[in-house]
């Protein structure tokens, strides 16, 4: 084990249920940090041990803060397990480094471990193509359209190895982990098989993206898929998680642990039904391209990395229009790019 350094913060432990520690581990994003969950487990033969859910980014501080993390509260107990909730990089992205160094397996769902590892090691030419023609047709101006398709395989450099195997988690299982039962609960639109962690013994759910406190978890199209309806399946994963109880304390993966959980799912869907109106309100007057929507939706400037996650919401929204025949999708004659009209 390497020596925490000196000028590595104290990570920032607390406890936030029974059994349950919460750590901040910075991002280096505008989304400043990511909650990661510490959880008091048992080996088979009783033994006191640990399981870990979610990891941070790849970084040499992350590991630091971690290293600390073992010396605080982990102490000489092992680690059982690494679960992670889905693919994305401040989810997944020390999963390796975490599983080689505690020596624990990793828990994912099937999709999640298999879009992970597909996309840290395709940095294939026709993937390169596919972001090139999905990006083109949103009709976004030269500069951003450049900046966009120029950025090669982001996801390999944010998570440089996915563990080449991995135990599967299913909706609806139950994992024993220390002295309580937690089901698994899926849902797809964040990501295509989002695995949240619930807890009825006290009412906890571990929500990773899928409902947070102060913002509206992305829902993107990609590339991958251009004609996708993510919202559908988000929308439909909040309703199945507000059958949970109204005071089930929500621990999120961004921003502070909460207690309204209708109250925010309901916030949350009227957020999306009043931008799927406005969406279909633009596009009465002849038509919008994505990157208008994109513009009407997100009134502000826009990094490379927050324009993907913003044209991809507002094409959430136009497809999920287009679904519901509500608008119609048309390839505009002179670019090709996509043009969105009342039906
Ligand atoms: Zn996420």
């Amino acid at each position: 084990m390497t020596a925490p350094s000196p000028t590595v913060p104290d990570p920032q432990i607390t406890q936030a249920a029974p059994g349950v520690w919460g750590i901040r581990l910075p991002l280096p994003f505008q989304l400043n940090h990511i909650n990661v969950w510490v959880l008091a487990d048992r080996l088979e033969n009783g033994d006191a041990a640990w399981t870990l859910v979610d990891t941070g980014v790849a970084s040499s501080l992350t590991r630091s803060l971690w290293e600390k993390v073992a010396a605080d509260l982990l102490g000489d107990a092992p680690v059982r397990r690494v679960i992670v909730t889905h693919f994305h990089p401040d989810h997944i992205g020390l999963a390796d480094w975490l599983c080689r160094r505690f020596n624990a397996p990793l828990y994912m769902t099937r999709s999640e471990w298999l879009l992970a590892r597909m996309l840290c090691l395709d940095s294939s030419e026709e993937n390169a193509e596919a972001g090139r023609k999905f990006y083109s047709a949103m009709a976004l101006d030269g500069p951003v359209l450049a900046a966009l398709t120029a950025r090669g395989n982001a996801y390999a450099r944010g998570v440089p190895v996915v563990p080449a195997c991995f135990n599967r988690l299913s909706g609806g299982q139950r994992l024993r982990i220390g002295d309580h039962d937690w089901s698994i609960i899926t849902s797809g639109g964040h990501s295509p098989e989002h695995a949240c962690l619930y807890r009825a013994d006290g009412a906890v759910l571990i929500a990773g993206d899928m409902v947070l406190p102060r913002i509206s978890p992305n829902v993107s199209v990609w590339p991958a898929e251009p004609y996708a309806d993510p919202l559908a399946e988000f929308l439909d994963g909040l309703r199945r998680l507000r059958e949970l109880p109204a005071d089930t304390l929500v621990l999120p993966s961004h921003g502070p642990i909460f207690q309204e959980l209708h109250g925010r799912i309901d916030e949350l869907l009227r957020h999306h039904e009043e931008r799927l109106a406005d969406a279909e309100r633009d596009c009465a007057n002849g038509g919008r391209t994505v990157a208008q929507i994109t513009r009407a939706m997100f009134n502000r400037t826009l990094d490379t990395h927050q324009m993907t996650f913003a044209t991809g919401e507002a094409l959430a929204h136009l497809n999920h229009l287009v679904e519901q025949g509500r608008l119609r999708r048309h390839h505009r004659p002179d670019d090709g790019a996509w043009l969105f009209t009342p039906p």
